[in-house]
């Protein structure tokens, strides 16, 4: 628990204000934990009130998103957007489609995302949003509906300069499109209000790529740097087997590692001879299968129903890129007495505090997800920046400009842990990193009234 009086109050006052919102309490208490040394070192975060602020969002807007279905039924659900802090930028942060979506889920995403748009060192704010709307078995026609009235009332809310979301789980390409496209209608402008877009209508090179390729990136950069080391010839576990796992399965293959499995939500396949992405990419992109059918088209790979199983598989390298607490305390033990040397996070907290805490004393390698998985929301950045200069740059040099902010990443949370004592504990780096950036121009702007 909290050393400081100070943080012992403000995490009482969270837990009071947010009954119930595990996740929510969750992410502040692991943010707090590591900002204990920097509380005692400057007594102006607690005389401003600096720590207070940055756990209440700035605005949180709550909605009906009501839509009718392909049998001409009227459906209802709830739509989200939390808004904050915008100390250093616009909002920013994506939209999930999921029936797990409530507020705090959507806050504690919201609040990760305030430090890790920090880390990538581009002008934004964090935000978050989506609703408990689940795409899976809808068909186009149904999607295209909810998004458009999901867009009718979100549309108040953001803009180009305000806030800008973009894709997250079940947010993909389709869903960007048809919001954005309803935006354009309601308000007569083309401005680069959301990112993920298509590339005929301002998307960036290399954008769905970016949060698995920058996982990547991360990880070899602190294999580098820590271990003297690197993807090539290892085994590596990837959860998940969306946007994020498919690109992170691309780089780590292309880096030299043997990626032997991936998931869903209902299980997981194995392949010791190494995944075929090309297969993967067919049965999720194109045809929005299951994983499971991936055994039905490859020799020698197995399913297994079921999600934490994977965690049980030998490797070297673990990437949880499914969805959060997915590793438990168990799971980790399991990777660690298989002899898993490192673990990054392409998935928002995907490891428990029990897991982390597992990781952490013996030893392993461990990049928290507000680092590792920066590179989609860095990229998206990059997107806002080339639809204000209507300018589009090549996939190479949007992908040279994220490799080198992950490794920017990486050093500025292994310097801020070593200023504070806490050399190679790159989860208390990514947070105080992040941290001090956004305090410095919250006390710049002063106190609102
Ligand atoms: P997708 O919707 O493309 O893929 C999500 C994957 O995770 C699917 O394979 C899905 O399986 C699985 N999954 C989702 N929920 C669960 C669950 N409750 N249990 C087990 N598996 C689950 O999403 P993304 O790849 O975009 O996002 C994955 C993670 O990465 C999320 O935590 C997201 O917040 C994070 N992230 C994404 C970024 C991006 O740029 N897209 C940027 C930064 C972070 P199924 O199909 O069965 O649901």
């Amino acid at each position: 628990m909290f050393q400081s009086e100070y943080l012992k109050r403000v995490y009482s006052g969270v837990e009071a204000r947010n009954p119930g919102e595990k996740e929510f309490l969750q992410a502040v208490r692991e943010v707090l934990e590591s900002l204990e040394p920097v509380v005692a070192a400057n007594p102006k975060l607690e005389e401003n009130g600096i720590i207070e602020r940055i756990v209440e969002p700035e605005r949180q807007i709550f909605f009906r998103v009501s839509w009718v279905d392909d049998n001409g039924r009227v459906q209802v659900n709830r739509g989200f957007r939390v808004q904050f802090n915008s100390a250093i930028g616009p909002y920013k942060g994506g939209l999930r489609l999921h029936p797990s979506v409530n507020a705090s889920v959507i806050k504690f995403l919201g609040f990760e995302q305030i430090f890790k748009n920090s880390l990538t060192g581009l002008p934004i704010g964090g935000g978050k949003g989506g609703s408990d709307f689940d795409p899976k078995g809808k068909s186009d026609g149904e999607v295209m509906r909810f998004c458009q009235s999901f867009m009718t009332e979100l549309s108040k809310h953001i803009g180009a300069d305000t806030d800008v979301p973009a894709g997250d789980i079940g947010t993909g390409a389709r869903e960007i499109g048809f919001m954005y496209g309803q935006y354009k209608r309601l308000r007569n402008e083309f401005t680069g209000v959301l990112t993920g877009k298509g590339l005929t209508y301002g998307g960036s090179l290399a954008r769905t790529e970016a949060t698995g390729y920058g996982v990547c990136y991360y990880t070899e950069e602190m294999l580098k740097c820590m271990k003297n080391d690197s993807f090539k010839g290892k085994t590596v576990v990837i959860s998940g087997s969306g946007n994020v796992a498919i690109y992170a399965t691309e780089k780590a293959t292309e880096l030299g590692g043997k990626v032997v499995a991936l998931s869903d939500s209902n299980g997981y396949i194995y392949d010791p001879n190494g995944i075929k992405l090309d297969v993967v990419k067919q049965i999720k992109e194109v045809e929005r299968g299951r994983i499971k059918e991936y055994v039905n088209r490859v020799d020698g790979a197995e399913y297994h129903e079921g999600c934490s199983g994977i965690w049980t598989i030998k490797c070297d390298i673990a990437l949880p890129c499914a969805t959060q607490n997915e590793i438990d305390e168990a799971s980790a033990k399991a990777l660690i007495s298989n002899g898993v040397i490192a673990v990054a996070e392409g998935a928002n907290m995907p490891s428990t505090p029990e897991a982390i805490e597992a990781f952490q004393s013996a030893g392993v390698l461990f990049g928290p997800a507000k680092a590792a998985n920066a590179g989609g929301v860095a990229t998206s950045a990059l997107e806002m920046s080339q639809n204000s200069m209507r300018y589009s740059w090549t996939f190479e040099e949007v992908d040279a400009k994220l490799k080198d902010i992950m490794i920017n990443i990486f050093h500025n949370s292994y310097d801020a842990a070593k200023k504070y004592g806490m050399e190679g504990n790159l989860l208390a780096g990514a947070n105080i990193a992040g941290f001090e950036k956004v305090a410095d121009a919250m006390l710049a702007q002063g106190v609102a009234y």
